[in-house]
This record gives C-alpha cells, structure tokens and sequence, in this order.
C-alpha cells in the first residue's frame, strides 16, 4: 500500500480491496516500526486516526466518498489540531493542546482524510536542518547520519520513507522545497494567500505559507486542491478561485519557456548538484520546452533582507509566548520581570533566542530605517526581477539547494552558513511565488531536487511541468531500502 499513488489507494477504498481503516492501520504499523530511527513524529495520533478511518468507511460505503476519503496524512506539528499538542517543535508548546483546527486541518478532515500524528519540526520553523528541534533532530531516510532538511524534516522524512501517503508543510524561506529535495520527495509551497494560514503558529506572518509533501506532482495536486481557497479568518487570504490542480496535468509542454536564472548557477553551487540540474533541464528540452537564460540581479540581497524581515517578524509574533496565557511557565518567579525572562529564557531554543535578539534589534527605533526599511525595499527589488522574468519565460528553473543533504551537526556551529544554503529558496518568499521542488537525480545515494519557480496562482502549471518529468522518470518512485521490505529492508 506505501507503493501506491493517492488515486490508486482511492480506488482500491472504493472497490472494497480493502478499508480505509485497514489503510490507516498500515500505516500506523510503518511508523512504529520506522519511526525509532527518523524521529519524524512528535505526537501519533492513532486512535483518532482510527476512528476517522472508520467513519470514512462509513461515507465510501454510503457513496458519498470524495477523491481524498479514507486516505490518512500527517501533519507537521505547526498546525493546529483540536484537542492534540501543537508544539511548534519548542520546549514552550510541549504542554499546550490546541483548543480548535487550523483551516487547513479542518478542509482536510472535511475531505475525509484521517490524521496520523504530528511531524518533527526545527523549533517555530526557524531552521534548515532539523537541528533545532526540542524533540531532537530527524535523520534521512537516505542516510541516518544526514539531515533531512529543514524546517519540515519530519513532514518530509515521513513520506520518503513512506510512513505516510502525504503530509502537510510550511514554508517561509524554502522549509517545503529544500527537506522534500533532501529526502527525495515532491513538496509545493503555493502562491502567499493560496493556502489559509489561520491556526498555522506563525514565524513571520508575511513569508509564511502552507503547503504539501508528496510523493509526486500528481499527489500534490490532489491535497493542494483540498486545501486551498479564500478564508475570511485569514486577512491576507487571497480571494481567487481555486481550480482543480488534477485537471492539468497531463498539458503537452510544448512550446513551454524555462528560464534559467545565471545567479542560480554560478560559485557555490556543487557541481554535481549542477550536472543533475542540467540534466533535468535537458529532459525538458526533449519534452518541446524553450530553455532561457535570464538574470535575476538582486538574488545576492536575498538573504541579507530576508534574515532582517524573519526576525523582525519573528520577534513580534512570539511575543505572546510570555508564560502567562499559555505554553511554558518558570516555577517560583520573583517578579513579573523575573516571570517574563526565565519563562522565555528556560523554554526557547538557542537559534529562537538568536532570532528575536536580531529581530528586535532590527525594529528598534534608532535601526529601523537602516534594516528594517531597507530590508522592504530590496524585497520590492526582488520581486520586480521576477516580473521582469515572467515577461519572457513562464517559469523559472534552478537548483533547490547549494548541495544535498549534509551530515548531522556538520553546519551547527556555523548558523551564517546553514543560512547562506537557503539562497536559492528565499527569494520566493519575499517575493510571494509558488515554487516546488521534485526529485530529479541521486549523487552518491543522496537526492537532488529541480525548483520549478511559477507567476502568482500558476500552481496548476508548475504542477503539469513536474507531473511530465515524472511520466519519462522514476526518481519519485525510489524508497531509501532500509525502509523497503521488498527491497532487503527489514
Ligand atoms: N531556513 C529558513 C529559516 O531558517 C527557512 C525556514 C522556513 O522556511 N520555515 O528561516
């Protein structure tokens, strides 16, 4: 069942091969079996899990069953879930139940679809490793000794080893893409607005956006479609219509323009990380695409504003985690003052801390002009590069990350570099695009991911391109053996 793609497992459910309990059920064994060695889940949930099986057993033998019924997933532990922990992966929400769903857990239990558990994360989604968690790092399902990338590296982890079908994900400056090409997986972080993000614990609320890990482009589809769409409990929702991201797949690519932006290829890139790339790229030639180079000047700013605006934002956002409402609280503080401090000095991690400090430092009154305000300006920059772009290509292809996936603690002492691996995902963010990432190549048993980078609300297009890839490839169809019976695992 791990091997079958979302629209199988929908028709086996429906001709009866078996239930959606007996699915879910399978899945809950694969985690307790696997999940000792990845860490990806914090919270499983499995008997909710079952009791939603159940009743989506109910609505498939009513024939009331949707595309997604009786099919389970994981969410990564950023999003409100009714009654379960939402710990952000911090020490400071180890205690807090969520008294109500993220909009997106609610249209996903609209669609029938049952809850697994809740996914390792770097604490409040700062982080590229998985480092950062309180619940301690995920490994790679590739490579136990490598990260998975972060900040969804349990997201991400639980489905290249297929413990889960799909899983739900965050991204803010690359934290879909960059774990889904680390672990060989297909991620897509929507347009900013696509996706509500009202109960998703917020990093920094104007980068933020919601998104999927899958196995394919085609899975993708299928649970962006479920969980996009206008909700007024969110102000920056994007009131647009939302189409049936399945519909387009199978397009011809012909005539399709890809520019290739020189700034994505140039010193730092590895180069057999660039080969892979080339190669891919090459595979669309094939398939009747035009490949472009185009420049994205502004791309060596990208990092400089985008770590001013994360902290910044950061710094403002998790001021409410203050020991009093709720989340982590001191024993026997003296004062008030004593309270704030060592509630929020026991329970943040090292790289929160780093973050409010900059964040803070970056909003005060006397820098404010000089960070903060500037930081706004390179990101109109940014954003103009990419129209410009968009005047000539209808996507934009690069790599996903500077290299794949790198040895546990190899960049912890050095938090400039773990940043700087970020430079080709960040741009998006500031610029508000979709972006995806899928699986195009194996260095050294290590996979490589190909970003597709689209115009505003052009998921169904990005979402084609990949699908195509995938028709002519089985890079998506790899599973690490060690997780694979049918492959000498255990
Ligand atoms: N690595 C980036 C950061 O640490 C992005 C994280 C994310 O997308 N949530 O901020």
């Amino acid at each position: 069942m791990h091997t079958k793609s979302l629209s199988e497992l929908a028709a086996d459910l429906k001709s009866g091969a078996y239930s959606s309990v007996e699915l879910t059920q399978y899945f809950l064994d694969r985690i307790n079996r696997y999940n000792t060695a990845l860490n990806a889940f914090i919270t499983v949930t499995d008997e909710s899990a079952l009791s939603r099986a159940k009743a989506a057993d109910e609505q498939i033998a009513a024939g009331s069953a949707g595309a997604l019924t009786g099919i389970p997933l994981a969410y990564k532990d950023i999003f409100c879930t009714d009654g379960v922990r939402t710990s952000a992966g911090s020490k400071m929400l180890d205690n807090f139940i969520a008294p109500y769903n993220a909009t997106v857990v609610e249209k996903l239990n609209q669609a029938g679809m049952p809850m697994l558990g809740k996914t390792n994360m770097d604490e409040f989604a700062m982080g590229s490793s998985n480092e950062n968690s309180y619940y301690g790092v995920v490994k790679n399902p590739w490579d136990l000794a490598r990260i998975p990338g972060g900040s969804s590296g349990g997201s991400a982890a639980t489905v290249a080893a297929r413990l889960s079908p799909v899983a739900t994900g965050t991204d803010t400056g690359g934290s879909i893409r960059q774990p889904a090409a680390m672990t060989g997986i297909t991620g897509i972080k929507p347009t900013y607005g696509r996706v509500s993000r009202f109960g998703m614990i917020a990093y920094a609320s104007s980068l933020d956006q919601g998104g999927v890990f899958g196995t394919s482009a085609e899975d993708c589809a299928l649970v962006l479609t479920a969980m996009s769409g206008f909700d007024e409990k969110d102000s920056t929702s994007a009131e647009h219509a939302v189409p049936d991201f399945s519909a387009s797949l199978k397009d011809s690519l012909a005539g399709l323009k890809i520019g290739l932006p020189k700034e994505y290829f140039e010193e730092g890139l590895d180069a057999q990380v660039e080969k892979s790339i080339q190669e891919a790229i090459e595979a669309y030639r094939k398939m009747g695409a035009e490949i472009i180079e185009i420049s994205l000047p502004n791309t060596p700013l990208a990092i400089p504003a985008y770590y001013v605006v994360a902290p910044a934002e950061c710094s403002s956002n998790l001021s409410r985690l203050d020991g009093v409402r709720y989340g982590y609280r001191c024993e026997n503080a003296k004062d008030l003052t004593d309270h704030y401090m060592r509630s929020r000095g026991e329970a943040f991690g090292v790289e929160v801390k780093r973050r409010i400090m900059v964040g803070t430092y970056a909003l005060s009154a006397g820098y404010y002009d000089a960070y903060y305000l500037k930081a706004q300006q390179i990101r109109r920059l940014i954003s103009e590069d990419f129209q410009k772009a968009f005047e000539t290509v209808d996507v934009i292809m690069g790599p996903v990350a500077p290299n794949t996936a790198f040895k546990i603690g190899e960049k912890s002492d050095d938090p400039v570099g773990m940043y700087l691996s970020d430079i080709y995902t960040i741009s998006v963010n500031l610029a508000g695009l979709p972006a995806m990432s899928l699986p195009v190549a194996s260095v050294n048993n290590l996979p490589v991911g190909l970003q597709i980078i689209g115009n505003y609300f052009d998921e169904a297009k990005m979402l084609n391109i990949a699908h195509q890839y995938q028709q002519v490839s089985d890079h998506h169809q790899q599973i690490p053996t060690a997780f694979d019976v049918t492959r000498g695992g255990e």
